[in-house]
């Protein structure tokens, strides 16, 4: 049930559909030292071994509303829907909003958690609220779109105030007027001579594919969970303190300043252009390694790697990293 294809195994698997069955579980006490799963694509199982129940749903109603005063289209996706089924179908629909989050793995309760982004689009910029289900109450709970505290592959459900809380559906807001999100430069190249008028979602969700198709392994092929690694974010003085002692400018993209108080704003590096510039290419462990065209990518190198492998390798990269720049890089797969 994971992308990465490492041997694991867990105390209990219980698949659901609803609140209400999730309201018959927490009743009948099965909702005790609980770990939801979806597609499994940003999960390490660290030592192959989780003793507690894990609750996958297979839930995968989608429902489209097209009357809506504000204009935009709302779209509800239960948990368990496949997060690129639901790319595909909204831009077949002509609704824009999904065509850059095209082709990541996984299901529609996870990137309400990772909140997923890909080639200059997040998920949270198309949330309008998050339904849950909270074990604590045995309640349906719904979270509007500011109160998830969405950031950089972060929200609020991975913090202890919303850890507990099982994502049931997503009402996504999506535009019927044509909106293309031109922000990566590859998008905006391929693009320059058409008008956004002629332009249709899947024209931006095919180049999408092609574009990722390049650059990262199929899990069918070389079992990973994507980028394992997030992108360091320095102080601009710290950015041109290690840029000094490097010899020469380390590549970053300014983080737009959230307040206007700020001088300066950070810098968010390039994990992947560190593990290189490092020396850390052609490092492996055991049955895992890097993933040669993506030094970002841990795979599982003939399907033989362990929770441990992976494990020890992510420790090697980060410490190299740390040695080379003294930039310190901290995983984005989830470990159990
Ligand atoms: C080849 C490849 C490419 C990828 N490319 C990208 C990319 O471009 N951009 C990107 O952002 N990510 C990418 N990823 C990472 C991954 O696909 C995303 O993070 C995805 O959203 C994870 O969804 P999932 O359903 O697989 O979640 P899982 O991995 O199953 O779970 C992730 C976390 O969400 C929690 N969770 C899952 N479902 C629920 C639920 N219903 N309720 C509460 N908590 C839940 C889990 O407990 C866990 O903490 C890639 C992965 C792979 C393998």
């Amino acid at each position: 049930m994971t992308t990465f294809g490492l041997p694991a195994e867990c105390g209990r698997l219980i698949e659901y559909d609803t609140a209400a069955d999730l309201q018959e579980l927490r009743n009948a006490g099965m909702l005790k030292e609980t770990m939801p799963i979806g597609g499994g694509s940003n999960i390490l199982f660290t030592t192959g071994r989780f003793n507690g129940t894990v609750l996958h749903c297979n839930n995968t109603t989608v429902n489209i509303n097209r009357s809506n005063s504000s204009g935009a289209v709302e779209v509800y996706a239960a948990a368990g829907c496949n997060l690129d089924m639901l790319c595909a179908m909204t831009c077949a629909e002509g609704l824009w909003g999904m065509e850059n989050l095209s082709g990541i793995p996984g299901e529609i309760g996870g990137a309400a958690v990772q909140n997923v982004g890909a080639y200059g689009a997040e998920f949270r910029d198309l949330v309008k609220h998050v339904i849950c289900f909270d074990p604590s109450t045995g309640n349906e709970t719904t979270i509007e779109n500011a109160d998830c505290r969405y950031g950089y592959r972060d929200s609020v459900f991975k913090h202890p105030e919303g850890k507990n809380l099982i994502v049931t559906g997503v009402v996504l807001a999506l535009s019927p007027t044509p909106k293309p999100n031109r922000n990566y430069a590859a998008l905006a190249a391929a693009f320059k001579d058409t008008a956004d008028e002629k332009l249709t979602p899947t024209d931006f969700r095919n180049e999408i594919l092609r574009l990722r198709t390049a650059k990262l392994p199929d899990p069918a092929i070389a079992g990973s969970a994507g980028s394992f690694f997030k992108n360091p974010v320095v102080s601009a003085q710290r950015h041109r303190e290690i840029s000094a002692r490097f010899g020469r400018e380390i590549p970053g993209h300014i983080v737009p300043a959230e307040s206007s108080d700020v001088t300066e704003p950070d810098v968010k590096l390039s994990a992947a252009w560190l593990i290189d510039n490092a020396g850390c290419k052609g490092f492996s462990q055991g049955g895992a390694s890097l993933w040669p065209s993506q030094p970002l990518v841990i795979i599982n190198t003939c399907g033989q790697a362990t929770g441990e492998d992976v494990v020890a390798l992510e420790k090697r990269i980060i410490q190299t990293v740390r040695n080379v720049f003294q930039v310190e890089l901290s995983p984005e797969v989830i470990h159990i």
